[in-house]
């Protein structure tokens, strides 16, 4: 389509089989009308943040070209986060998907619903590093660039569990 835009998506899980989410969330992205997986970072087991004694997280980023607006493009991913049983309960709990978009194009979205790119990104390793495995070279608006980002940001809480996937 010619005003498909790349966005880059952060994907997490902690709970129900946090890599089994990931890799059919996935799935149930590039199989929407809308959105076309691009390419996907390596896989992590990253430590919780937020309320303690959470489960490890999952996490990766992955590249999608997508027609939708950014506001659609968060209610498509909602409706994604939900049919994995996304309850939404204790700020930052444990959940089965989150799934947050990071960049949309080289745009920059204040609203009341969507902050693009996403406000916390560049102090977070699990998202960084991910988003490292596959665009190096980036720079994020506002932000500057990937590799300045990268170091202030140490590989700690971090593990890659898996070069490749999905696996199917
Ligand atoms: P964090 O945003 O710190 O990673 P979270 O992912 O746990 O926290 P959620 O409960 O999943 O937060 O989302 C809360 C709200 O954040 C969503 O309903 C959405 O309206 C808003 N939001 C703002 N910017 C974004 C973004 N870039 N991607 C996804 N959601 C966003
Ligand atoms: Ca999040
Ligand atoms: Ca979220």
């Amino acid at each position: 389509m010619m005003s498909d835009i790349t966005a880059f998506i952060a994907l997490g899980s902690n709970l129900e089989k946090p890599a089994l989410q990931l890799q059919r969330a996935v799935d149930d992205i590039d199989s929407s009308d809308s959105m076309r997986l691009l390419s996907c970072s390596r896989l992590y087991r990253s430590d919780p943040v937020g309320p303690e004694g959470q489960p490890d997280y999952c996490n990766a980023v992955i590249s999608i070209t997508t027609s939708l607006q950014p506001e659609p493009l968060l209610d498509t991913l909602q409706t994604i986060e939900n049919h994995h049983g996304r309850q939404r309960s204790v700020r930052w709990g444990p959940r089965t998907l989150d799934l947050d978009i990071l960049l949309y194009g080289d745009q920059q979205v204040h609203s009341e619903r969507l902050t693009v790119p996403h406000e916390q990104m560049h102090g977070r390793a699990f998202v960084l590093y991910p988003l490292n495995d596959i665009a190096p070279d980036l720079t994020v608006p506002n932000k500057g660039r990937l590799a300045t980002l990268l170091d202030n940001v140490p590989f700690e809480g971090l593990d890659v569990i898996a070069e490749h996937w999905p696996w199917f």
